[in-house]
């Protein structure tokens, strides 16, 4: 089978493998039928983030069962899943206390394990779910809706909120489909990218500007930063309204700080929450995918075969190459 290998930071092969086999009677063998590339993949191709080297990422992925090991009861060959990445033990203190987010024995796949970003993945049986008649583009979503629905849970968003959203990219674009579908009715967004601000125009939003700073404070309901820049935390504190929430979404560069104004929190009586991936939240992103409550096929920009990974990778990181989601099609030769 053919297989992106990032053979150490910044440096990507495509090359063949012998295709994994199922060995253990919980698993599943996944043909790869769509793989979107993530923004922590962009941090993984740039030596930023978990996981050893030589690696294959791709951890946002939807395909067709081919083999599955004797003890599998949900799936046969031919059965249609997304994938979730994240692999618990449940059975370490954290999972037994449903954190599973923090497992003590934690994997991923495409990140500790062999990723998607291939024409076959190996999977325990508990992380496929059953995508029905989603199309596999729509389903690969699966994994960053569920963090993103895991988020809003996290920050509680409540009927009528006022939300500001810093970055729009997919994630920030999900954030808010989301939060609306949840009750929130008012967004505000800043974006630097005059394209990623029209599409948010585009999606409702109330207000949509490239400075966050000429933004009013003490404003918002809740703040949610979508960029992971360390700066815009002092802004959400500045956005919030007292008593308002702010939720830390975007991934920071590992080692890099950022300085607030504690008396800010004090006095309005801030609320911080942070949300990393998700924790069982896939069947409802499976849900509010198939039945469109949270639309996602139009967050794809680009639609490419496996060689266009690193392309892909510089498209994300290009500002003017307007890219959104970036979706690798490792069984179909014929996308570009
Ligand atoms: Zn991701
Ligand atoms: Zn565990």
């Amino acid at each position: 089978m053919r297989s992106v290998i990032i053979e150490k930071p910044e440096t990507v092969t495509v090359r063949d493998l012998d295709a994994p086999r199922v060995t253990r009677a919980d698993e599943v063998l996944v043909k790869v039928m769509a793989s979107g590339i993530c923004g922590t993949d962009v941090h993984i191709y740039h030596g930023e983030y978990l996981g050893s080297y030589p690696m294959t990422p791709g951890h946002e992925f939807s395909g067709v069962v081919v083999e599955v090991g004797e003890k599998v009861t949900r799936f046969a060959p031919g059965a249609r899943v997304a994938v979730e990445p994240n692999i618990s033990c449940d059975n370490c203190a954290t999972c037994l206390s449903n954190r599973q987010n923090f497992c003590e024995n934690w994997q991923a796949i495409g990140v500790t394990r062999p990723g998607a970003m291939a024409q076959y993945v190996l999977a325990p049986e508990k992380v496929a779910f059953d995508a029905g008649e989603v199309p596999f583009d729509r389903a690969a979503f699966m994994e960053p809706v569920s963090c993103v629905v895991h988020g809003i849970e996290s920050v509680g968003i409540r009927l009528g909120d006022n939300v500001a959203v810093i970055g729009t990219g997919p994630i920030g674009m999900l954030l808010i489909r989301t939060a609306r579908s949840w009750g929130a009715s008012r967004f505000t967004v800043a974006e630097l990218s005059d394209e990623r601000l029209a599409a948010a125009r585009r999606d409702g939003v109330a207000e949509a500007t490239r400075d966050v700073a000429s933004l009013p404070a003490d404003r918002f309901d809740v703040v949610i930063d979508a960029t992971g820049a360390p700066a815009m935390l002092l802004q959400a504190v500045r956005l919030a309204r007292p008593g308002g929430r702010i939720l830390m979404f975007g991934v920071s560069p590992k080692g890099k700080t950022a300085s607030i104004e504690p008396f800010q929190v004090f006095r309005k009586g801030l609320s911080i929450f942070a949300s990393y991936t998700s924790r069982r939240n896939s069947l409802q992103a499976l849900s509010l995918i198939a039945s469109e409550r949270v639309r996602v096929d139009d967050l794809v920009s680009h639609r490419v075969s496996l060689s266009g990974f690193e392309k892909g990778i510089h498209a994300i990181e290009d500002r003017n190459a307007n890219a959104m989601k970036v979706m690798i099609f490792p069984n179909d030769d014929a996308a570009g």
